[in-house]
């Protein structure tokens, strides 16, 4: 199924998340690929069987490390990020988690940017931490900081988010990527904000992609995934080890294929993501009872610079606090009724949530005020929805504030 014909060229973003690495008339004339739905595949003799094992031949042996579902999934993945392969897993968590668990050891140093989802901070600073891995935390923002901290902690490995969650905070990927190379250290990019459509940190530089698919790139709310992308050497050291016995977080063939159905319309969605978002972050900007928004699409942004350098549009994520801080905050969220009350982002539908209360609670609250997460920040991840229906549900909420 991964079979790639020289009839089908592979063309640009939108025809390779339709079209990679699939052929119809290798699966009956099937329109939509297959899902094989088998835990295991039969070997046609047992020398073969141990050939497979031994990896001397390429061939499916056991559903917790592959599947033609997922692999068809992970060539699409490595192509639209512009990597060499792809890995696709249970969850972003399991993605960060796997390949952290096959690359480091006890007696690694780690760096990480201080702005990241929670639970990706809390597997760095709470998780690595009870195993002998050294985690050293830095404003990446801040270059100079950045330098001293790798030149000290000599890490084996970096990763940050760009936009970071919540704050829309963005890293300079070549910049930091130069200084870590210099030091020897591997750099990890969390590519969930942004997705391949409007950044690929391959192509600047960086070692590795992780993402959690369960947002933008599923796009539809109804499934948990995560993938990584880089070279193939890594990548499939991570299936052996980090995910065939160190975690076992494999993705199911049903999850595959709904992921495979929403990269089909992703550089779409994303386009109407970030131009009801651009809306939006104005609108929201001149109100007000605004005190202060984060969107890289507004040209007051300090990052506005940097994400037209490394961006080719600014996504669907818009983060504010009102005036009046958290309890302001809380009656707008309760007073609105198109715009749902949910974590997670990248869905059709239009979600806002409190990330020092939800998503960003790993966070101590000494933290969360060192690492810019205020606890009046609203983050709202804007749908697909008419654009003119989510405004006027948001200003009926600013007016009952
Ligand atoms: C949601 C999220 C994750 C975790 O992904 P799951 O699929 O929920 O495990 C990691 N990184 C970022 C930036 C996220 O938003």
């Amino acid at each position: 199924m991964t079979e790639n014909r020289p009839n089908r060229p592979d063309g640009g973003f939108a025809t390779r998340a339709i079209h990679h690495g699939y052929d119809p008339a290798l699966e009956h004339g099937a329109l939509t690929p297959p899902v094989f739905l088998t835990s295991t595949y039969a070997f046609e003799s047992a020398e073969i069987g141990q050939q497979l094992f031994r990896g001397e031949r390429e061939g499916y042996v056991y559903g917790r490390t592959r599947n033609p579902g997922q692999a068809l999934l992970e060539d699409r993945l490595a192509t639209l990020e512009g990597g060499e392969a792809g890995l696709a897993v249970a969850s972003g968590m399991a993605a960060i988690s796997a390949t952290l668990w096959t690359l480091l050891e006890a007696g690694d140093a780690v760096v990480i940017d201080h702005t990241l989802y929670g639970n990706s901070f809390a597997l760095f600073t709470k998780g690595l931490t009870r195993f002998g891995i050294k985690v050293s935390v830095a404003d990446f923002t801040d270059l100079d900081a950045v330098e001293r901290t790798f030149r000290e902690a000599r890490p084996k490995l970096v990763h940050f988010e760009t936009p970071a969650n919540p704050n829309l905070r963005l890293i300079d990927i070549e910049a930091v990527t130069r200084l870590a190379h210099e030091t020897g250290a591997l750099v990890m990019v969390d590519n969930t904000f942004a997705t391949p459509v409007l950044q690929r940190p391959l192509e600047l530089g960086a070692d590795l992609v992780v993402h959690s698919a369960t947002k933008f790139l599923g796009g539809h709310g109804d499934l948990i995934a995560g993938a990584l992308i880089g070279d193939k050497q890594t990548v499939e050291s991570v299936r052996q080890h980090g995910l065939r016995y160190l975690t076992g977080a494999t993705i199911s063939p049903i999850t595959s294929f709904l992921l495979l159905r929403g990269l089909k319309t992703l550089e779409l969605r994303v386009a109407r993501h970030s131009a009801s978002a651009q809306t939006l972050a104005e609108l929201l900007e001149r109100h007000p009872k605004i005190r202060w928004i984060s969107y890289p699409g507004l040209p007051s942004s300090p990052f506005h610079a940097l994400a037209k350098r490394q961006m080719s549009g600014f996504g669907g994520l818009v983060a504010f606090e009102l005036d009046g801080g958290l309890e302001a905050g809380k009656r707008f969220m309760n007073r609105l009724s198109l715009v749902t009350r949910a974590v997670s982002l990248g869905d059709a539908e239009t979600l806002v949530q409190h990330p020092a209360s939800m998503t960003h609670a790993a966070y101590s609250a000494e933290e969360r005020r060192r690492h810019g997460i205020g606890d009046g920040l609203i983050r709202l991840s804007v749908g697909l929805e008419t654009p003119d229906d989510l405004r006027d549900d948001i200003l009926q909420a600013l007016e009952a504030v």
